[in-house]
């Protein structure tokens, strides 16, 4: 410039007052004053980045007053900031975990697939939103919806990666519970109605596709107004709950108990032929009748068993289940009864003997 030529450069203008304006510049030195002091013209040749009125503390302080968790990591994976949001959501102290792996807060509850997701998004240049769940110092789990984004630098590299992630875990425990509510029996702590309605018609969908087929069967306790006429409703309660459990215990894992109504109790059993289904709906009667219930004595069962027909719907299953059912009732209860269109009628079950009779006459 001193020798009278025009320059070109890059820079910051930070005047004392108004907003800052970087940019390249063209600067053009102007034939002297009177005063003898080097004049020039600077012109504005392009906007480099948007212009910001703040300060970098300010900047700092913004992004420390956020209520979401701030983590920057470089390329080599080590976390190189973290803000006051992230401290307070994870329990560690920003000295503790700088220059360490974010792997540190992997709860390992992800399948290994949730993170290859992430780092194919990231590695692409792209952005990666996700609910994670991770576990904070203390070793309690937490969940944060985070978004990681790629931070290019000057040439366009990657030169970092932001994760900013607000805490869920009220919301997604909240959403929990209200799921529960809204499936689960409170009596008895079983699907409930609504669940295995849905659930039946999930497995129905799945036998159309894979050819197989789903066995239901409906249990109804045998004259239960008498247990509650007798022993009151809150021991009728417990009696209902002991049933419970003695049919969950006796089903595989894959297969659904749910309480249908009052006294009604529902099985569905995934991948199961008419055969199996049979076996599995004498199993729960025996589990019912074998075993006196505590202060009531033997409470009997009837049950109506069918496995499902190609092509058919929630309904007609269902339908079929409870013909069987009347059919146990009316052949005089403790029994089970099976109903497929096709099939030969199932063996007549004899009814159960109570417990100690049972005992008595083999000793005859
Ligand atoms: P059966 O089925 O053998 O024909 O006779 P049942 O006496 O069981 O008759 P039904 O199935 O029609 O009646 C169901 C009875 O179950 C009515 C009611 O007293 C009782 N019950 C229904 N829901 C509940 C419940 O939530 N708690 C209790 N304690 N009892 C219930
Ligand atoms: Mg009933
Ligand atoms: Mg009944």
């Amino acid at each position: 410039m001193r020798q009278g030529e025009v320059c070109e450069l890059d820079a910051i203008l930070r005047p004392a007052q108004g907003p800052s304006r970087s940019g390249r510049w063209l600067l053009s030195p102007l034939r002297g004053g009177a005063d003898g002091q080097r004049r020039f013209a600077m012109i504005q040749q392009s906007a480099l980045r948007a212009e910001t009125a703040f300060a970098p503390d300010v900047l700092a302080s913004a992004v420390d007053s956020s209520g979401d968790a701030i983590m920057v990591t470089d390329t080599e994976g080590r976390i190189r900031y973290v803000n006051l949001a992230f401290e307070r959501i994870t329990g560690y102290r920003a000295a503790e975990v700088v220059g360490e792996n974010p792997r540190l807060l992997q709860s390992g509850e992800h399948p290994p697939g949730f993170y290859e997701a992430l780092w194919r998004a990231v590695g692409a240049g792209e952005s990666f939103r996700e609910v994670f769940l991770d576990r904070a110092k203390d070793g309690r789990r937490f969940y944060i919806e985070q978004t990681i984004s790629p931070i290019r630098d000057a040439h366009g590299d990657v030169s970092h990666y932001v994760a900013v992630g607000g805490d869920m875990t009220d919301r997604v425990e909240a959403e929990r519970d209200l799921y529960r509510h809204a499936t689960t029996d409170r009596l008895t702590g079983l699907a409930n109605r609504f669940q295995l309605e849905t659930t039946l018609e999930r497995e129905l969908a799945r036998t159309e596709r894979y050819g197989s087929s789903v066995g239901l069967a409906i249990i109804d306790l045998d004259h239960f107004k008498q247990v509650n006429d007798t022993h009151g409703h809150l021991v009728g309660d417990q009696v209902l709950a002991e049933v419970a459990e003695r049919v969950a215990r006796a089903v595989r894992r894959s297969d659904i108990v749910a309480r249908w109504g009052g006294e009604e109790f529902v099985v569905l059993a995934p991948e199961s032929d008419p055969r199996a289904a049979r076996e599995m709906a004498e199993k729960l009667r025996r589990r019912i009748a074998g075993q006196p219930f505590a202060g009531v004595g033997r409470v009997t069962a009837s049950v109506g068993v069918t496995a499902s027909l190609a092509g058919e719907g929630v309904d007609a299953l269902l339908g079929r289940a409870d013909q069987a059912l009347y059919r146990a009732k009316a052949e005089g209860r403790d029994r089970v009864r099976c109903a497929r269109p096709g099939l030969a009628p199932c063996r007549p079950t004899p009814p159960t003997q109570p417990a100690t009779s049972r005992r008595s006459s083999s000793r005859v």
